[in-house]
């Protein structure tokens, strides 16, 4: 603990007051630590594009760039990838400002199955080579929620490179949809390590890893899952985690059908 003292008076005249100032040096020094860890948080935020950036240049390299149907597809791609670790880029600078009020979302109705096709679509390209095979249970009713999709896809990237980080070879990740309470519940569901019951509430907290070398060794840094809630949260929605340890993880996210974020509305 450090202390430091301020002496009140009027002008020059007596002394009125004395205020004393504490500084918890440890909270001083988790905090300055938490900020150097920021850039290799940067990094691995970067780290889901570039890696389907590089897979995309590789199939183009590997002929698809003489296929005239699939060049100016893979092109897109890679063009809407580069896009998105921009905008990334963005939100990680608004994040280190830890300021939850500077989040701006810029909400659109969209077709929540159709949104989540593409996502795991965009997945079977890069998880060629890990074998793991992606379920999809979607809702056959046709599900709409109100939401920032590129924050959103955002988030379900980060989730879902989790699951696959976290999965066994040969291991089975499902992607699910469904409808709830009007809302969209989407999940996302491995068979990996899993994450024991007393760790469970501080996954969503920023830089928290359960096992930070293995984490480290992934290419965690804890940050992924802070930036899934905060997003989800400031769409007026909930994330939360159930897990077994050794069998398997689900992340549940639901958001409203209605929500105005302009009206600061979080009760879903
Ligand atoms: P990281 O960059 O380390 O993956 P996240 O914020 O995304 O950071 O996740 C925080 C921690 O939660 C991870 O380090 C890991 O310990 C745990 N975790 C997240 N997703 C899973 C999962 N699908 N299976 C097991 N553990 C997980």
């Amino acid at each position: 603990l450090e202390a430091s003292f301020s002496v009140i008076r009027n002008d020059d005249g007596p002394v009125t007051g004395l205020i004393t100032v504490l500084h918890d040096v440890t909270e001083q020094e988790k905090m300055d630590r938490e900020r150097r860890e920021f850039v290799s948080n940067v990094s691995h935020e970067l780290r889901t594009p570039l890696t389907t950036l590089k897979s995309y240049m590789e199939a183009l390299e590997d002929g698809a760039i003489v296929d005239q149907d699939l060049a100016p597809r893979f092109l897109k791609v890679t063009q809407n990838e580069t896009d998105r670790m921009i905008r990334l880029v963005n939100d990680l600078l608004q994040l280190s400002k830890m300021d939850r009020q500077d989040l701006y979302i810029q909400t659109k109705d969209t077709d929540v199955t159709q949104w989540m096709n593409e996502v795991v679509d965009r997945f079977d390209m890069v998880v060629k080579d890990k074998n793991i095979t992606f379920t999809r249970d979607f809702s056959e009713i046709p599900i709409h929620a109100v939401m920032d999709r590129d924050k959103m896809t955002q988030v379900v990237d980060n989730i879902i490179s989790n699951a696959i980080k976290y999965s066994p070879e040969g291991g089975t990740v499902t992607v699910g949809s469904h409808i709830e309470n009007g809302g969209a519940q989407i999940y996302i569901q491995d068979e990996g390590m899993g994450i024991p019951l007393k760790n469970q509430h501080k996954i969503f907290e920023r830089f928290y890893r359960v096992d930070k070398a293995r984490a480290r060794n992934l290419g965690g840094t804890g940050l992924g899952l802070a930036i899934a809630k905060e997003i989800v949260v400031a769409h007026g929605g909930t994330i939360n985690v159930s897990s077994e340890y050794h069998q398997g993880t689900r992340i549940t996210i639901f958001l409203p059908s209605h929500f105005n974020p302009e009206a600061g509305d979080q009760s879903g």
